[in-house]
């Protein structure tokens, strides 16, 4: 099962992947996740990411397509994937429907999850990770810095400052947004609304699955 999240940042897409990746066991790629992993260890990946992903811009598509490419050839061996971040264009849409055919998947379902945009705002700004579990939290008091999960460090993420958070939701509705009438158009679009708790959000996302 070929599985695409799509929706604005903010939308809940990694928390999300998380549950439906569980629920199926078939793993979850996210592209910010793992660019976030090379430019941390500082790799040449990393080095040429790095400027773009914190000024809220989306990076090169030969830099993403040379990560996915790597991981949609290993789902020849898997039940399926998860897709989150990617595709973000119309373009890396494209070049994912050519690695898919080469090994003959086609996409299942693309989740579109629609919030609106002062809520994306609200949740991306008290947003915070934390540095010992990785767990995502949200502070409604900034000089919260301590993960109640854990009692690990809260960090927050470079690109969840108001400024690159506004640039992030102008780079969605430019770059990202025109793919749902493009899977609108091959019929496998799922828009849910979700603007509800996590677990409600889960629960609308299986049962639409
Ligand atoms: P995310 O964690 O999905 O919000 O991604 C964080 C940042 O990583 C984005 O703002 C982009 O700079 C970069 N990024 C992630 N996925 C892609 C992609 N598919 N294409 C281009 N840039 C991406």
């Amino acid at each position: 099962m070929i599985v695409i999240l799509l929706g604005p940042p903010g939308a809940g897409k990694g928390t999300q992947a998380k549950k439906i990746s569980e629920k199926f066991n078939i793993p979850h790629i996210s592209t910010g996740d793992i660019l976030r992993e090379e430019i941390k260890a500082e790799t040449r990946l990393g080095r040429k990411a790095k400027e773009n992903v914190e000024a809220g811009k989306l990076v090169p598509d030969k830099v993403i397509l040379d990560i996915i490419e790597k991981e949609i050839r290993k789902s020849k061996n898997r039940d399926g994937l998860i897709l989150d971040g990617f595709p973000r264009t119309i373009q890396q849409a494209k070049m994912l429907d050519g690695m898919l055919e080469d090994l003959d998947f086609s996409i299942d379902k693309v989740v579109n999850i629609e919030v609106d945009k002062k809520e994306l705002v609200k949740r991306l700004s008290s947003r915070r990770l934390c540095k010992s579990c990785k767990q995502i939290t949200r502070v409604d008091d900034e000089s919260k810095n301590i993960c109640p999960e854990c009692g690990g460090k809260l960090i927050k993420r470079k690109d969840d400052d108001i400024k690159v958070i506004k640039k992030r939701l102008e780079v969605y509705r430019k770059q990202t947004e025109p793919l749902i009438d493009y899977y609108q158009s091959k019929e496998v679009l799922i828009n849910v609304d979700g603007d509800a708790s996590e677990p409600v959000v889960t629960e609308r996302i299986l049962s639409a699955l």
